[in-house]
């Protein structure tokens, strides 16, 4: 169980709320953030008013980035180094994460999300803290493979944004669910990148795609949602154990929220028409999911005191109170992001704020949100390959095994025979094990070598050729080609030499 970590960033004053006067409502101190309603400050307070013209939030992170100079001043680099840095630590572990921005148009999303040219946000110093942690282990002991998609989210259609060209005539991507893997998005290229520049490179090109759908489709960035995943598969053979775990990061940068303010989405979403449905869905979700921790940790609490009661829908405590129903299906990033919300990943929001006094409403809002989303708690658990976790578990077995056998040698049998017996078949199970869990460590060990050896050898000429792919093999293979959704599509047999049959044709 992890609560949803929520942290707060106070952009500068841009030149327009400069010129009105650059009248400051945000005030961050620690990990609290005061907003004032400037509005009320020329009124005669009565008792007990004024405390109403400052309200206070707690976050777990705060960071005021609204001029260089000041003492407090947080950095591109600060926020990395918590944020960025707990991403890295949960992929490396083995746990989905998610980093999203959420905020007005204009407070910082892209900027804290991507960053500039001469100020790298997140995303980038993400991908370059991935390929630097290669090096914690020994040479040959572990091996990682990064794969990268992105895609775009306009008006609830998914757009590949690595499709490069192709992509304009395609229709918009299906999203559809895997029976164990969740939701997922049918025909989304990934792309298998070895270093920080392929990453980047990649980054790029999907940015820039954005942006030219932005100059063709009116005000398209504002209300496109991006995510960025990356798929990060690492392998570590240690004492001849093997283990493989997987990690998604998904990185997003959300369209403005002053499209989910209920009252301006409402209308028009019973009128049918779509300003940004993912948006306000997303906001339901949240409350919803809020309301349900919320509701958890109390029965929790009511349990403490009366362990034999139910909060739940249909159980006696608990004042009949039932969960509330996650509409994750009613927009596609709510659908697409179920598991970052509530579900198997580790969670962090970053909302963006102005300072400004002009976007007091916005800003109070954004604060609202954000601390109703730190009450989502969700459950992330280690993403381990199956057949690695049957090694594990035959190896705990075999133990298990061969400390009963000692404790049969060691004990002082009154009947030698069956204990000879026992003795002979406990045997027999530990040797058998034995060798299993000695084939398919190498079964394993062998496949995941030959799939760096060929992704190395191959994946740049792959992502390089988007019109199909290009192969450079000297040696005689076999290319099939097939929809499956779950590998990249296209699957290649090596021949070795000496090993070609004839078929008798
Ligand atoms: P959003 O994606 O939320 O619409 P942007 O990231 O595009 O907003 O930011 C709007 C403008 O403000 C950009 O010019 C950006 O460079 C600038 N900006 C935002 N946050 C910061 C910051 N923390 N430091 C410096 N400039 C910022
Ligand atoms: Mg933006």
């Amino acid at each position: 169980m992890a609560n949803v970590k929520v942290a707060i960033r106070v952009r500068p004053l841009n030149a327009r709320e400069s010129v009105a006067g650059g009248r400051l409502a945000v005030q961050v101190e620690d990990k609290l953030v005061r907003i004032r309603n400037t509005k009320l400050d020329g009124r005669h307070d009565g008792p007990g008013e004024s405390r109403e013209k400052v309200l206070e939030f707690g976050f777990d992170y705060c960071y005021w980035s609204v001029a260089p100079e000041e003492p407090h001043y947080a950095s591109q680099e600060e926020v990395f180094q918590d944020l960025g840095v707990t991403v890295l630590a949960g992929a490396s572990e083995g746990y989905n994460v998610c980093l999203f921005a959420y905020g007005q148009t204009g407070t910082g999303k892209t900027y804290t999300m991507m960053g500039t040219l001469d100020s790298m946000g997140l995303t980038p110093r993400i991908c370059q803290g991935l390929f630097k942690s290669d090096d914690t282990f020994p040479e040959g002991h572990n091996s990682s493979r990064v794969e990268i998609s992105f895609l775009e989210i306009y008006n609830e259609r998914v757009r590949d944004l690595l499709r490069g060209r192709e992509q304009k005539k395609k229709p918009s991507l299906r999203v559809r669910e895997h029976p164990e893997k969740g939701p997922y998005v049918q025909d989304l290229s990934q792309h298998v990148v070895s270093d920080y520049k392929q990453a980047v490179d990649l980054l790029e090109e999907g940015i820039a795609n954005r942006i030219t759908a932005a100059t063709h489709i009116h005000d398209t960035s504002s209300r496109s949602h991006a995510i960025f995943t990356i798929q990060y598969t690492q392998a570590i053979l240690e004492d001849n154990l093997p283990s493989e775990i997987v990690s998604k990061i998904n990185l997003v940068d959300l369209a403005g929220s002053e499209r989910a303010d209920p009252h301006y989405c409402r209308d028009r979403l019973t009128e049918g028409s779509n300003i940004n449905k993912s948006l306000v869905t997303l906001g339901i979700v949240i409350s919803a999911l809020a309301q349900n921790s919320q509701m958890s940790s109390s029965c929790q609490s009511i349990n403490s005191v009366a362990s034999h009661t139910s909060c739940l829908s249909g159980g006696g405590g608990g004042g009949g109170r039932r969960h509330c129903f996650i509409p994750y299906r009613d927009s596609v990033l709510t659908w697409l992001l179920k598991d970052s919300l509530g579900g198997n990943a580790k969670t962090i929001m970053i909302a963006t704020v102005s300072p400004s006094s002009s976007s007091y409403n916005e800003t109070l809002s954004t604060l609202r949100y954000a601390a109703h989303a730190r009450n989502i708690v969700n459950k992330p658990r280690v993403n381990e390959d199956a057949s690695v976790r049957l090694i594990r578990e035959l190896r705990e077995e075999i133990d298990r095994l061969k400390r009963t056998l000692l404790s049969f040698q060691m004990q002082l049998n009154p009947s030698p025979s069956l204990s000879d017996q026992r003795d002979g078949s406990l045997s027999d199970i530990v040797l058998q094990n034995e060798l299993k869990v000695d084939e398919l460590t190498k079964d394993w060990s062998e496949s995941w070598r030959d799939k760096k050896e060929l992704l190395e050898q191959y994946s740049v000429d792959i992502n390089r050729d988007w019109g199909g792919f290009l192969i450079h093999s000297l040696l005689p293979h076999l290319i099939t080609l097939d929809r499956d959704v779950l590998s990249t599509g296209v699957t290649f047999y090596h021949l070795r030499v000496y090993t070609i049959h004839n078929l008798g044709y």
